[in-house]
């Protein structure tokens, strides 16, 4: 008698062994790395401000047979975090904007000599659990809608710009001028250079009529990754801000404590530490 199993039942996240399909550079500091498999058949998209994790394995390891077995937590490989700049389920294919920084870091290098064929493992989401890797949580009622980000969470700002069907104020801080990078939709986008000096903290400011001066934390102070996504936002106002850590500190200090917007309503997280 021919024996029925069940499927295995799929944890809300998992490792996706998969490979380059293309990398493409998109201007001075970004390039895009499309990446694709089979095993993409599993994974759970949900747009905006979706995040995954990289793991940066040696080259010479069998990602399939390491996705299928290992304890992917306890590798010991470098582990990064990036979003989902854009899906194709009908390709199988998935975007990841990486910011070029230099090749003393891991994902980095990886990303800046990326090539067709490469390996890598994609951690994300399945389908069929709650989701937990979506920070955009505007209130239904929130209709002033601010997104600042600095270039790591360009990808992020750009994708949930793309996915709003209401207007959005966003400040974009970009190393380079030819790092602003298309964003579909009609929304009002401040761009920052900051080689030409233009900074986040002192446009966010004068946007919202406070003096246009440099908000800085002091260094020692908050050494830790910020990250705080309130669930609980209400009223007319949502902010989402993004970036390097001691400035979306700087940021939402100013929004919630100089011009008395209720912490719930803004949403900060720290992308990367200087
Ligand atoms: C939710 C989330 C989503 C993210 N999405 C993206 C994304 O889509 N694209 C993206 O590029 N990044 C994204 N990031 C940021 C990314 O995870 C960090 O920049 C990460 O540190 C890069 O890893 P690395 O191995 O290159 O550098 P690390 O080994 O982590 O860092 C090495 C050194 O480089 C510095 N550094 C790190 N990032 C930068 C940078 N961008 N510019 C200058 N110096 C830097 C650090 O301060 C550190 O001193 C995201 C972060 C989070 C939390």
């Amino acid at each position: 008698m021919m024996s029925v199993l069940a499927p295995p039942r799929l944890r809300p996240y998992q490792p996706f062994p998969l490979r380059v399909a293309r990398a493409t550079r998109l201007s001075s500091s970004f390039v895009r790395v499309t990446l694709t498999g089979e095993a993409l058949a599993d994974f759970a998209y949900h747009g905006f401000d979706q995040r995954i994790n990289l793991l940066f394995l040696p080259p010479d390891t069998d990602h399939e047979a390491f996705a299928r077995a290992a304890d992917w937590r306890a590798c010991g490989a470098p582990l990064r975090v990036y979003t989902v700049r854009a899906y194709r389920p009908e390709s199988a294919e998935l975007d990841i904007d990486f910011v070029l920084h230099g090749d003393a870091s891991p994902a980095s290098r990886w990303a800046g000599a990326a090539a067709p064929g490469d390996r890598i493992v994609l951690i994300g989401a399945t389908p069929g659990h709650p989701v937990t890797d979506v920070a955009w949580r505007p209130p239904a009622t929130a209709d002033r809608l601010l997104i600042a980000a600095d270039a790591t969470a360009l990808p992020a700002a750009s994708a949930i710009l793309e996915s709003l069907d209401r207007p959005a104020r966003a400040v974009l801080e970009v190393p380079y001028a030819d790092d602003r990078l298309p964003v579909a939709g009609r929304h009002d986008i401040t761009w920052l250079v900051r080689a030409h000096g233009d900074r986040i903290e002192p446009a966010v400011r004068s946007l919202l009529g406070g003096a246009p001066v440099t908000a800085c934390v002091p260094p020692g102070e908050d050494e830790g990754m910020v990250w705080d996504v309130p669930s609980q936002a209400a009223g007319s106002f949502y902010a989402w801000l993004a970036g390097e850590s001691r400035t979306v500190v700087a940021l939402r200090r100013h929004l919630v404590g100089d011009r008395g917007i209720d912490r719930d309503a803004v949403a900060f997280m720290g992308y990367w530490k200087r």
